[in-house]
């Protein structure tokens, strides 16, 4: 990757993504875009342009003026908001899929996106899931993610596209907002600690789905972009993930720092359902063994980053 161009920019991951990138590529050679614009540190230190990504002419014009030979793609509508607006998700997540595919291959471009665990369904067998299994989806989320990795490996086949990708767990992060998944309870669960040592969890007790922190998220989408396109047998939608939890368990390890913290249960029966038919833990073996995938952090590790970070947000420590 020498110039690269990043669509959904402003996001959770986009937010921290461009700013790694930049210290290691060049602020110059990380191009920015979003269909909206805030004074954010992405949008002062370096390019940035409005793209929205269902405008193909857009696209294509920008990546072109800029000269990019790479394409990360992140503008997307995640699961719990997809579920609350089919159509609009099926628009986004398809139609600005296919979009930046044909800009990566009018114009050679390396291209990246994120799959999910979503793309699994509840016929796929629920514990260490492996690489290859049953994607039978039943959210329109599931159903756009397991279609892009089809989307993405059939860009390779037929034209020759470098695409690559990750299916990506519950992503945990202190600097942008999660924007509307089944896993962002994990997230919140920290501010709250921080704020009000309480916090009501719409995810039920008992309830494992697979969580990696940004820092791990970050460099798996770099060192697989940069890894040797000849060890990769599964190019797009690799397994990823870094530890796998229920809320009592993040919940206690909270309670290592702040002894007084209390969780308690208003459970959301969509985002339920939607993290019922996920699994409880997946198998990353194909990601260490083709490319060298290794995570960082585990619950205690990212536990205590977060407390101490969200603590510094709200200005609660020196
Ligand atoms: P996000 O919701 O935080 O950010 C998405 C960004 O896309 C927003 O800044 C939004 O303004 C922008 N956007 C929306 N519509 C657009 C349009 N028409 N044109 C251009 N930009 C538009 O999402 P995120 O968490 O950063 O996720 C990025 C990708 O990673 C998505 O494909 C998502 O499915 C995937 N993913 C995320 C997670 C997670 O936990 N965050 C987990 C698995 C997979």
């Amino acid at each position: 990757m020498k110039k690269i161009i990043v669509t959904g920019a402003l996001g959770q991951i986009g937010s921290e993504l461009i700013m790694k990138m930049r210290d290691i590529y060049g602020y110059d050679r990380v191009i920015a875009t979003d269909i909206r614009r805030t004074e954010c540190d992405v949008v002062q230190t370096g390019p940035f342009e409005i793209v929205d990504v269902t405008d193909s002419k857009a696209l294509f014009d920008v990546t072109k003026k800029h000269q990019a030979d790479s394409i990360i793609h992140l503008a997307a509508l995640l699961s719990a908001t997809a579920e609350s607006n089919p159509l609009h998700a099926w628009h986004l997540n398809m139609d600005g899929l296919i979009n930046a595919l044909e800009v990566a291959k009018e114009l050679g471009c390396q291209f990246f996106t994120p799959s999910s665990i979503g793309a699994f369904g509840p016929t796929t067998p629920k514990d260490n899931t492996a690489q290859d299994t049953i994607q039978r989806p039943t959210t329109m989320y599931g159903v756009n993610k397991v279609a892009g990795e089809l989307l993405c490996d059939y860009y390779y086949y037929k034209y020759g596209v470098d695409t690559r990708g990750l299916r990506f767990p519950g992503l945990i992060s202190y600097v942008a907002p999660p924007g509307g998944g089944t896993t962002d309870y994990a997230v919140e669960i920290y501010y709250e600690a921080i704020k009000h040592a309480r916090y009501t969890s719409y995810i039920a007790p008992k309830t494992y789905m697979d969580m990696m922190y940004m820092a791990d998220a970050l460099n798996a989408i770099i060192t697989l972009m940069e890894a040797d396109a000849a060890k990769l047998k599964h190019r797009n939608s690799f397994n990823v993930s870094a530890m796998s939890f229920e809320p009592e368990e993040i919940a206690s390890e909270i309670r290592k720092h702040i002894p007084m913290f209390k969780l308690s249960y208003d459970v959301d029966p969509v985002r339920q359902r939607i993290a019922e038919s996920w699994p409880n833990s997946i198998d990353a073996t194909a990601a260490r063994q083709e490319w060298g995938f290794k995570a960082e952090y585990d619950l205690r590790k990212m536990t205590e980053e977060m407390l101490l970070m969200v603590s510094a947000k709200f200005n609660l420590i020196a």
